[in-house]
């Protein structure tokens, strides 16, 4: 059977460990190039990059700060340039610095925002004038049920990532017509070095609302950017979809 993504390219924000990384290998395994960066992750993404490579596809993993706009507008260029087009973005890199409101400094809400959402808009334009002249591209932002509910000690990454809601719908509507589509995962309590790190009394909390009764895995993020990247989901735009075992279910 054909694979689902066979000689497409995408590029993946953030892609050398975490959800990222799932992302990264379930685009290879569909037969889709990849070009992805991280910041710091050097030895894992060197890693990945040989594990995507020997599952037959092309890729390339670079260093590149996603806060820095004229890096990402480079790093965009040159990846079509070597890898002759672009199709997919996967906006993923994304960090978190909890704090209560009244003690959170200028730069743990700078930084949330510089990389969750600056990042995300420097990716999203670099590739949106090819999407748009191709007439064709799928953009699919990973956003937060924080976005969606809102978490207390969150507010810094509940507003980026309400922010990148909002941007996902609002480009949807900019781009359908020019047969690109735009859309959001909002994962809930994900297990990954972001969760492995959060106040363990928190995270029980968290999980004893989950209607599911578990975290999920960052596999079963990759599943429905899979869904969303298929011929399956060809009406699907616009949306913010929660993977979250039922957190936000009304
Ligand atoms: P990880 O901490 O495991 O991964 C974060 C990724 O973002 C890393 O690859 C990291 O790269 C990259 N990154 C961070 N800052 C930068 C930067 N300045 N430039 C380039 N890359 C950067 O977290 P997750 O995999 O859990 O998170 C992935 C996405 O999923 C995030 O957007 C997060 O908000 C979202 N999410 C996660 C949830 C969870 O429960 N895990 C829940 C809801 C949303 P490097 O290691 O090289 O620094």
């Amino acid at each position: 059977m054909a694979k689902l993504l066979k000689d497409k390219v995408a590029i993946v924000t953030g892609g050398a460990r975490g959800i990222g990384r799932e992302i990264v290998l379930m685009l290879a395994c569909e037969g889709c190039d990849v070009v992805f960066n991280f910041q710091k992750s050097q030895d894992s993404a060197t890693a990945l990059e040989k594990e995507v490579k020997a599952l037959g596809v092309r890729c390339q993993a670079s260093c590149v700060d996603i806060r820095d706009s004229a890096a990402v507008k480079a790093w965009i260029a040159k990846s079509k340039e070597k890898f002759g087009r672009l199709d997919i973005l996967i906006n993923n890199a994304g960090i978190v610095r909890d704090k209560a409101l009244m003690l959170m400094s200028d730069e743990e809400w700078g930084d949330v925002v510089n990389t969750n959402l600056d990042g995300m808009f420097y990716a999203a334009r670099a590739c949106i004038v090819t999407f748009l002249k191709q007439r064709s591209g799928d953009i699919i932002n990973i956003s937060s049920v924080s976005g969606i509910t809102g978490l207390p000690r969150q507010v810094n990454y509940s507003a980026t990532k309400g922010g990148m809601n909002a941007f996902t719908k609002a480009l949807a509507k900019e781009v359908s017509l020019y047969g690109i589509r735009v859309n959001a995962v909002a994962p809930g309590l994900i297990r990954t070095n972001i969760t492995d790190e959060m106040d363990e009394k928190r995270k029980q909390e968290i999980l004893k609302t989950i209607p599911l009764g578990r975290m999920g895995e960052a596999e079963e993020v990759a599943n429905c950017v899979k869904f969303l990247l298929s011929p399956a989901a060809a009406y699907i735009t616009g949306q913010i979809i929660a993977i979250d075992g039922g957190l936000t279910m009304r």
